[in-house]
């Protein structure tokens, strides 16, 4: 009896899909809207979006104009928060597999901006990376030092603490910005750390993988073993002594070579 009524229901959904001129299709597409997000020639926002974040398109200096409401959804949304969240899980799950005896030198590597303090508030307020970055205007929000954290970058920081873990962050702000970073960091909850190390003017003109590697292969060669690396940019996880796994969080707004 089974295989007469599967035959039927197959029958049945054959011939419908045959009256609307689907017969071929597997099943039937979303409507190119809602999740899928707006689109720009040739390409959908999320479509752009997903090649962002895998390093498939690099180099980029603007978010498309026509993404700007998809990438300020995404961001303000639940999926850019449920997205870190997968990100901070696989990063504690394998720093709780590690048998770190504390005490040592492990430590982890955290990016600053879009990492563990949140620019959100200004791109809000700039097109969320629509617009051209304006380093003016950007510095002047950065020294306000109102950035708030990234909770789910927070909810790896403690765990590693309590690992026994010890923090680096190493970051491409300027050694001028220590004090309101440090200030910042400290205000939202970030209240320890083995170094915060900041872009020596000596980088100036060097590319952030140039810069992070250089200080990345400075803390290995001084006796520091980075077991795990964070951050928004490729450029933090790229290069030498990349850390003996990284975490790529996700960052629609800018793109930093
Ligand atoms: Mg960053």
């Amino acid at each position: 009896m089974l295989p007469v009524l599967f035959f039927l229901a197959t029958f049945v959904v054959a011939s419908q899909g045959s009256e609307i001129g689907l017969s071929h299709q597997i099943h039937l597409l979303r409507p190119q809207s809602g999740s899928k997000g707006e689109r720009i020639p040739g390409v959908s926002c999320l479509s752009w979006r997903l090649a962002v974040e895998t390093h498939n398109i690099i180099g980029w200096t603007t978010v498309p104009k026509e993404c700007e409401g998809y990438v300020g959804h995404y961001m303000l949304g639940q999926q850019y928060r449920e997205d870190s969240k997968v990100v901070a899980n696989e990063a504690i799950a394998y720093a709780q597999s590690l048998n770190i005896t504390g005490g040592g030198k492990d430590v982890w590597v955290f990016d600053v901006d879009e990492t563990t303090l949140s620019n959100l508030p200004y791109y809000a307020e700039h097109g969320f990376g629509a617009e051209p970055y304006n380093s003016t205007l950007f510095n002047a929000w950065v020294l306000e030092g109102k950035a708030p954290a990234l909770p789910e970058t927070q909810r790896l920081y403690k765990e590693l603490l309590s690992l026994g873990i010890k923090v680096v962050f190493l970051t491409g702000r300027p050694e001028s910005q220590r004090e309101v970073t440090e200030t910042d960091l400290k205000h939202v909850g970030f209240h320890t750390w083995e170094k915060l190390i900041l872009k020596a003017s000596s980088y100036i003109g060097k590319t952030a993988v140039v810069y992070k590697s250089t200080e990345r292969t400075k803390l290995e060669k001084s006796g520091y073993k980075i077991i795990g690396n964070i951050g928004d940019q490729w450029s933090d996880l790229l290069g030498n002594h990349p850390g003996n796994r990284t975490f790529k969080l996700p960052d629609p707004m800018y793109y930093i070579s």
